[in-house]
């Protein structure tokens, strides 16, 4: 390793440039960068990984992100809203094979009738597991007094990535409209933090126009935020999409992967106690590109248990791996894929962002982990 990643590696707190420095590491560096997130996740959070059994409910959409294959304008994909009962039986196997969470997620929409409808399934999935499934949800951007009615109905967590912290580039990707505010996102999280939910952000990785510089400021906003849990992966091109246009000046899909590694472990590094997800986007480009997230810093893994006839229409980007997920996503695959990490699935609990509780000075003893 040189002389220069140690000292980086040092530093607890490194700064801009460093960071630059360690995203762009190679070789021996890279390798040591990896050695030392490794390191941390285990001083600080052990080597239990937390399950969040994800359920892709709908994928109606009233917003155009010019990325996302399941944008409103995009006509080659059939919509699809899964049934209450549906969304139910998934979170009933989730509790019944010990996954400890779920993570719901969907396109964004924003109406009472949304609202009401997610309020009540958040509670009958509290009601059925007898309040001991965890809850995450990820449907984007809400009014503060929605986002407070579904806490106080059963979430407790949040995803809500920031895509990225660059405005310009925010601009580039996103249609210049009201409803594509890089304002409005940054309210939401702020909002989400002050109603209590543990917050998530995160950015995509290897955007067209992004540079190693903005990655670093991404990773500088999720510490100066003091977020609690972060999604983030590579950028992934889908074909129906306005962002298909800039093809061909995108890094190749190995390097976005591997610059998607790096950034976990940077982040590992930089907040010691947070959770950190390993994208599904890692394993559309690498079968075992989650499992390598793990032994690099996150700790939070996410099987799909959306029932698999909708898989397919929930197609994000090219390659989303969606048909043999049951099979791959199985608890006992999982298990004995992270058993040669090193790592071992914290079978029932939570698994809650131990930040959390240090930000909001909270007694861990006294949360209903189970
Ligand atoms: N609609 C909600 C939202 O946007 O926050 C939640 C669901 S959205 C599909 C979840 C995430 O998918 C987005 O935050 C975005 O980062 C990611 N995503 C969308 N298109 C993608 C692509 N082409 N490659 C990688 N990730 C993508
Ligand atoms: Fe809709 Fe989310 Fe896709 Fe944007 S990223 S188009 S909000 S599903």
């Amino acid at each position: 390793m040189s002389k220069l990643i140690a000292g980086i590696l040092r530093n607890e707190s490194p700064g801009m440039e460093e960071i630059v420095t360690l995203l762009q590491a190679k070789g021996n560096d890279r390798d040591a960068l990896f050695r030392k997130a490794a390191e941390v996740k285990e001083k600080y959070l052990g080597n239990k990984v937390y399950f969040r059994g994800l359920i892709e409910f709908s994928n109606i959409c009233h917003k155009n992100c010019y990325y996302c294959g399941i944008r409103k304008d995009n006509n080659h994909i059939e919509r699809y809203n899964l049934s209450d009962n549906e969304i139910i039986s998934a979170a009933r196997f989730a509790f019944e094979n010990n996954f400890g969470s779920i993570s719901l997620q969907s396109g964004e929409l924003e109406n009472s009738l949304f609202t009401g409808r997610i309020s009540g399934l958040l509670k009958k999935i509290k009601e059925i597991s007898g309040g001991k499934l965890g809850i995450t949800i990820s449907l984007g951007e809400q009014a503060e007094d929605v986002y407070r009615e579904w806490y106080n109905a059963g979430a407790h967590r949040y995803l809500l990535r920031i895509e990225t912290t660059n405005r310009d580039l925010y601009g580039k990707i996103h249609p210049g409209d009201n409803n594509h505010s890089f304002d409005r996102r940054v309210e939401c999280l702020r909002s989400l933090q002050k109603i209590g939910y543990q917050t998530g952000t995160g950015v995509m990785i290897g955007l067209p126009f992004q540079t190693i510089p903005d990655l670093a400021r991404d990773l500088i906003f999720m510490r100066d935020l003091d977020i609690d849990m972060v999604g983030m992966g590579p950028y992934i091109e889908h074909p129906d999409t306005p962002l298909i246009a800039h093809r061909d000046s995108l890094l190749t899909l190995q390097e976005r992967f591997e610059l998607s590694l790096k950034m976990v472990a940077v982040l590992r590094i930089l907040m010691k106690d947070i959770n950190i997800a390993a994208a599904t986007a890692l394993q559309a480009i690498d079968p075992f590109g989650r499992e390598k997230a793990i032994s690099t810093g996150a700790n939070i893994i996410m099987p799909n248990i959306t029932p698999g006839r909708y898989r397919n229409s929930y197609k994000l980007y090219e390659n989303k791996p969606c048909t043999d997920d049951a099979k791959e996503d199985s608890i006992y695959t999982l298990e004995s894929r992270l058993v040669n990490t090193g790592a071992f699935p914290g079978y029932g609990e939570w698994g809650d962002s131990p930040h959390y509780y240090t930000r909001q000075k909270i007694d861990r003893l006294n949360t209903t982990d189970i």
